[in-house]
């Protein structure tokens, strides 16, 4: 029994549990809500492994290029075109938002509230503060992912610094890497039974509308994730890396079929690794840092759906947004997606801090996380894209790159 179960691919595990999971709740009806703290324990089981994964994923990361000057020049290429390749896609999701309205017209006064979040007054100046960790035990405890990644990047450097004396750390970064990546494939396993119940609990709390509104959400998730790697990714590599797309395309398929079918940018890092020094010729250094470091900090998929969702939120709840609103939006869920580690579902933990900025209630998250899973394939397929799509970009304006190997490569 317990084979067979798991000689299912979870993917497909997870869609039968979807579809279970709603014939459920419309058969049930509002008792379905009794069932809902399964998928709560499935929300926090994904909660618990965003401090040490960020954590050691960055560090690993930072310390594997062993280079500082190499790790500067690099490095700022590649955070300049994360920084704005997030903030177009939040854009995106915002304008797909506003456009298509998908949490339009449901009526949520069956779901129990609790205290909506206050918007924060916090200032720029602030918000700088904010980013360095005054405690980095202070700032694991509460999760705060900034200052995380802030500090996490401090001792890769220090690794970097330390050379052979430093080795014994990044040796245990390393294995800590591998280490958290096997413990969230046993989290994963959750996921068919947390689907199953939050879908249950929304099909049965709030009925067909409710369903149509989750659809619609979907569809806008899908179709933002295209138009990013049709347009956005397909014109970086024409324009900044001046290669031929269907070869970048064709070298990262593998890369970008694991990363749909796993959900999760970390999982994918070996064959993005291999895939962009294999099949695209990147240097293995330059490759080895901007590939680990954006499956952690570079989520454009993510990015624009945290600008969607966040719109699906507002027109759930009825919260009305101002433009100012938007810019905080836009500035928060970029900042979201850079501190989302790169596991299953962690862009549905960071909604947590934009709807907390703009007064979304954070009920958001329980509603759409049944559905979740499938948005989440489409955009970590879509992040792994981008992570890819960088490296090769930066590999070409810093020369680290094998045309050759790249042009060549017909056979991947
Ligand atoms: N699962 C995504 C990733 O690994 C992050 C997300 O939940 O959006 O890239």
């Amino acid at each position: 029994m317990l084979r067979f179960w798991f000689s299912i691919p979870l993917w497909q595990r997870v869609i039968a549990a979807l579809v279970l999971g709603i014939v459920t709740g419309l058969l049930w009806g509002p008792e379905a809500a009794s069932i809902k703290w399964i998928g709560d324990f499935f929300i926090k089981s994904i909660k618990m492994l965003v401090v040490p994964l960020i954590f050691v994923s960055i560090v690993a990361g930072v310390a594997s290029i062993g280079d500082l000057r190499k790790l500067g020049e690099v490095g700022w290429r590649a955070l300049l075109l994360f920084v704005v390749t997030g903030q177009i896609a939040v854009w995106l999701g915002l304008g797909l938002g506003t456009l298509f309205a998908p949490g339009e017209g449901i009526d949520t006064s069956a779901i129990q509230r609790g205290p909506t979040p206050q918007p924060n007054e916090t200032s720029a100046v602030d918000m700088i503060l904010s980013i360095v960790p005054e405690s980095p035990v202070a700032v694991m405890a509460d999760a705060q992912v900034l200052p995380l990644i802030v500090f996490a990047l401090l001792i890769g450097i220090g690794i970097v610094m330390a050379k052979e004396e430093g080795q014994s750390v990044a040796r245990l970064f390393d294995g800590g890497a591998a280490v958290m990546q096997k413990v969230t494939m046993v989290v994963m396993e959750l996921t068919p039974f947390g689907v199953f119940a939050l879908m249950a609990w929304v099909a049965g709390t709030l009925g067909q509308d409710a369903l149509v509104a989750l659809a619609k959400l979907v569809a806008l998730n899908y179709l933002g994730c295209l138009l990013i790697i049709g347009v956005m990714y397909t014109a970086m590599i024409r324009l900044l890396a001046k290669l031929p797309v269907q070869h970048f395309f064709r070298g990262i398929v593998d890369a970008m079929a694991v990363a749909y079918s796993t959900a999760s940018s970390n999982a994918t890092l070996p064959v993005t690794l291999r895939c962009t020094q294999r099949n695209l010729g990147v240097s293995r250094p330059t490759s080895s840092f901007v590939v680990s470091l954006g499956a952690t900090i570079n989520m454009d998929g993510t990015a624009m759906y945290l600008g969607l969702a966040t719109l699906f939120g507002a027109q759930i709840f009825g919260v009305d947004l101002s433009f100012g609103d938007y810019l905080l939006i836009s500035v928060l869920a970029t900042l979201g997606s850079v501190g989302a580690a790169g596991i299953p579902g962690s862009g549905l933990i960071m909604m947590a801090l934009v709807f907390g900025a703009v007064g979304v209630p954070l009920e958001t998250i329980a509603f759409v996380a049944g559905v979740d899973r499938i948005m989440d394939m489409m955009r970590t397929a879509t992040n792994v894209t981008g992570d890819a799509a960088v490296t090769t970009a930066v590999a070409v304006m810093t020369g680290e790159i094998d045309r050759e190997e790249m042009i060549s490569a017909d056979d991947v």
